[in-house]
C-alpha cells in the first residue's frame, strides 16, 4: 500500500477540530506563566447546576449502567419535546437521543444523504459541518448571501433558490441560528423564507438550533412552522451543550425529525454507538426538566454589552451587533495585508489569530475556519477581565500593524 493511501483521502484535508487545537494553545500558554484572554472556546463557564450533576452521579450509584434503546431513554424522548414545545406536533418516536448535537448531526446526514449528493450550508458555517459532511461522502455548497455582509451574512429565501438552481440535487439545507460563529440570529419570516423554498424544492431543512436559550434584547426563538407541509422536511438538532453551564462534556443532544429519518437514524446509532451513555442521558433529563432559568442569558447580555463598550478601542476593526449565542463577529478585513513588527505579514485571518495570540496572548477563533477569511470569531463567555483586559491587549496589537 502506498503511504498516501494507508488515511481514506475523504479525511485528508480535515483540519483538526479547531476547538481542540485552541484548548492546546491555551493550556501551553498557561503553563509557561503568559497572560492569556481567552475568547477561543465556545464552552460557558461557572458551575454546572447541581441538580444536573446530582442526577448522573444518582445514575451510576443506582446502577442505571446497562445496554438501553439505542434511541435514547423513553423518558428523555419524551421530555425533549415538552423542552421545545412540540409536544402536540411529534411523538416521542420522533426522537433520537444522541452524543451531543455533533452525532445528531451526523446521523441526519447519514441516514438522508447518498455519497455525492449535495448539502448546503449558510454562508458562515460552523467548524464540524464541512467535515461531517465529508465524511459522510457528500459534497458540499456553501450558499453565498447576494446582498454580501450587509445583512451579517445571513442566507435568504431567494439566496438559497438561487443555490438550488446551480444545485438541483441538492438533498439538505443546514442553517444554524443563532449563528456560531456570527451571533447573528434569524426572524420568524427569515426561517420561513427558507423553510419554504425547502419546502417547494423537497429538500430536508436541517435547523441547528443549539443556543436557541441564548437570545438577547428580549428577542425570542421564532419556531420554525410545523404543519403537514412542512413536517416532512424539517429536522431538528439541540442539545445539553450551550443552554447550561459546563455540559458541553456530558455528550447529549437530540433530534426531532420524520418517522422515516428517525428509523433511519436508530437503525443507524444503534449499529455504531448503541445510544449515549445512561447516567448522562439522566444528567441531561434533570437539565430540561425543570423550568429553563434565564440566569446564563442574562449573565451573557451582560458580556455582550461590556465587549461592545471596550470594542470602540480598537482601531481597523468592525464589530458586529449579536443577538444571540455568544460569539461577537469582527471584520478584520482592513487590517489583512499589513506587516507585524517583526515583518511578517498578516495574509488572513489565519495569520491575525496567530499574531494576536503570539502578541498580545489574545485567544480568537480564525474566520478561515468557517469559510470567512477577514474575520475573526469571538466567544465572549469569558469572564469579564478577560474581556476589558483582552480589548486591551488586542487593540494595542492591531496598532502595532503597519
Ligand atoms: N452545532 C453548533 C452550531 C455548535 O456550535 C456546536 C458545538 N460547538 C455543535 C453543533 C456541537 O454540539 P455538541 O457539543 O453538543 O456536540
Amino acid at each position: 500500500m502506498r503511504d498516501q493511501d494507508r488515511i481514506a483521502a475523504k479525511l485528508g484535508h480535515f483540519r483538526p477540530s479547531l476547538t481542540l487545537e485552541l484548548k492546546h494553545i491555551v493550556q501551553e500558554r498557561l503553563a509557561a506563566g503568559l497572560p492569556v484572554y481567552d475568547f477561543g472556546l465556545g464552552e460557558t463557564k461557572g458551575d454546572l447546576p447541581p441538580r444536573i450533576g446530582d442526577a448522573g452521579a444518582r445514575a451510576f450509584q443506582e446502577g442505571r449502567t446497562q445496554y438501553a434503546d439505542p434511541a435514547g431513554l423513553p423518558e428523555v424522548r419524551h421530555t425533549v419535546l415538552a423542552w421545545l414545545g412540540l409536544e402536540d406536533q411529534y411523538q416521542a418516536e420522533n426522537v433520537v437521543i444522541t452524543s451531543g448535537a455533533k452525532q445528531a448531526l451526523f446521523n441526519v446526514i447519514l441516514a438522508v444523504c447518498n455519497p455525492g449528493d449535495t448539502v448546503l450550508f449558510d454562508a458562515a458555517p460552523w467548524v464540524s459541518y464541512l467535515p461531517q459532511a465529508a465524511a459522510a461522502s457528500t459534497r458540499h455548497v456553501v450558499v453565498q448571501p447576494k446582498a454580501g455582509d450587509a445583512n451579517y451574512l445571513k442566507v435568504t429565501g431567494d439566496d438559497l433558490r438561487r443555490a438550488l438552481q446551480q444545485e438541483p440535487a441538492a438533498k439538505v439545507f443546514l442553517l444554524n441560528s443563532p449563528v456560531n460563529p456570527t451571533g447573528q440570529a434569524y426572524t420568524a419570516s427569515e426561517v420561513e423564507d427558507l423553510l419554504q423554498v425547502c419546502v417547494e424544492h423537497g429538500v430536508y431543512f436541517l435547523l441547528d438550533r443549539l443556543y436557541w436559550r441564548l437570545m438577547f434584547d428580549g428577542l425570542f426563538y421564532p419556531e420554525p412552522r410545523v404543519d403537514e407541509e412542512t413536517k416532512p422536511w424539517l429536522i431538528q438538532v439541540d442539545g445539553l451543550s450551550k443552554n447550561f453551564r459546563r455540559t458541553g462534556g456530558i455528550r447529549i443532544g437530540w433530534s426531532v425529525a420524520p418517522t422515516d429519518v428517525t428509523r433511519a437514524m436508530i437503525n443507524l446509532q444503534s449499529h455504531y454507538t448503541s445510544g449515549p451513555a445512561v447516567p448522562t442521558q439522566h444528567a441531561a433529563l434533570a437539565g430540561i426538566a425543570c423550568p429553563y432559568s434565564n440566569e446564563l442569558r442574562d449573565d451573557l447580555q451582560h458580556k455582550r454589552d461590556l465587549l461592545l463598550g471596550e470594542a470602540p478601542k480598537m482601531r481597523g476593526v468592525k464589530v458586529w451587533p449579536t443577538a444571540g449565542a455568544f460569539y461577537s463577529f469582527w471584520d478584520v478585513r482592513g487590517l489583512i495585508g499589513k506587516r507585524a513588527p517583526d515583518g511578517s505579514l498578516v495574509e488572513g485571518s489565519d495569520e491575525l489569530a496567530s499574531y494576536l495570540l503570539r502578541e498580545a496572548g489574545v485567544v480568537t477563533a480564525s474566520g478561515a475556519a468557517f469559510e470567512q477569511d477577514g474575520y475573526l470569531r469571538i466567544s465572549f463567555a469569558t469572564p469579564d477581565d478577560h474581556i476589558t483586559g483582552g480589548v486591551a491587549a488586542a487593540a494595542e496589537a492591531f496598532a502595532r500593524l503597519a
